[in-house]
């Protein structure tokens, strides 16, 4: 199964995306993180990157689709895979289509999730993550069990995101809306479109993905 998880920053696609990776045996696909993997190794692409994601913006549609392509030709991706915040622009969507294409399959569906504009900025404030292994978490909304404690690894270090506040949240939305809404006409035109309440809870949300996957 090949699916896309679309929706504005903090609606909740890598939270999403690492549940159902887990549950259905496919592999996270995160453009963000592979840039931002790039920037901490300080390679030219990653210095390049660096500072456009620093501004909000969307960082070229040649360097992302460079690195998904490469990306899809690993063995691990062969059991299906979640793509999680590609693609970004319409060109994106194209190229993806041209890529499964030259591999002989073709993308099932496309979730979209809707979370109001307040909310994805109380979201993206209040984020931060494991230092070491990366789970995710949230100030109020995703504590770890045992405060200042991992739960997936035990770490006692945790991180946040540079481009995580208001200000540069703002200009991420503006470039969502912009460049990245218009995917939804583009999908819903395919018949692949599926949208799901991303307000809920998490796990509530986890159930309605799955149940928008599980009906033809
Ligand atoms: P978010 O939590 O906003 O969805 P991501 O981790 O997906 O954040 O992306 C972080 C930043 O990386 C984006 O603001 C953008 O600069 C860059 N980026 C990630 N994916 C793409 C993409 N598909 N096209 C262009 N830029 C991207
Ligand atoms: P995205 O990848 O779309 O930018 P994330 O999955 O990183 O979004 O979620 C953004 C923040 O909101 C994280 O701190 C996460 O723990 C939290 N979060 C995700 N889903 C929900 C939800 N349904 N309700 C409340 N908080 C959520
Ligand atoms: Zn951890």
């Amino acid at each position: 199964m090949i699916l896309v998880l679309l929706g504005p920053p903090g609606a909740g696609k890598g939270t999403q995306a690492n549940l159902l990776a887990k549950k259905r045996s496919l592999v996270q696909l995160s453009t963000g993180d592979m840039l931002r993997a790039a920037v901490a190794a300080g390679t030219p692409l990653g210095r390049k990157a660096g500072a456009i994601m620093e501004r909000g913006e969307l960082v070229p549609d040649d360097v992302v689709i460079g690195l998904i392509a490469e990306r899809l030709d690993q063995k691990d991706s062969g059991g299906g895979y979640i793509l999680d915040g590609f693609p970004r622009t319409i060109a994106q969507a194209e190229a993806l289509d041209h890529l499964l294409a030259e591999r002989g399959t073709t993308l099932d569906k496309v979730i979209e999730m809707k979370v109001d504009d307040d909310a994805l900025v109380e979201r993206i404030t209040g984020r931060f993550a494991c230092a070491k292994c990366g789970e995710g978490y949230h100030d109020l909304y995703k504590l770890p069990k045992r405060a200042g404690v991992c739960d997936r690894c035990g770490s006692t270090e945790f991180v946040r995101r540079k481009d995580d506040n208001e200000e540069v949240v703002r200009a991420r939305l503006k470039a969502y809306y912009a460049q990245t809404e218009p995917l939804i006409g583009h999908y819903r035109k395919q018949g692949k479109l599926r949208a799901v309440d991303g307000m809920a809870d998490i796990n509530l949300v986890q159930k309605a993905i799955n149940q928008a996957l599980d009906t033809p």
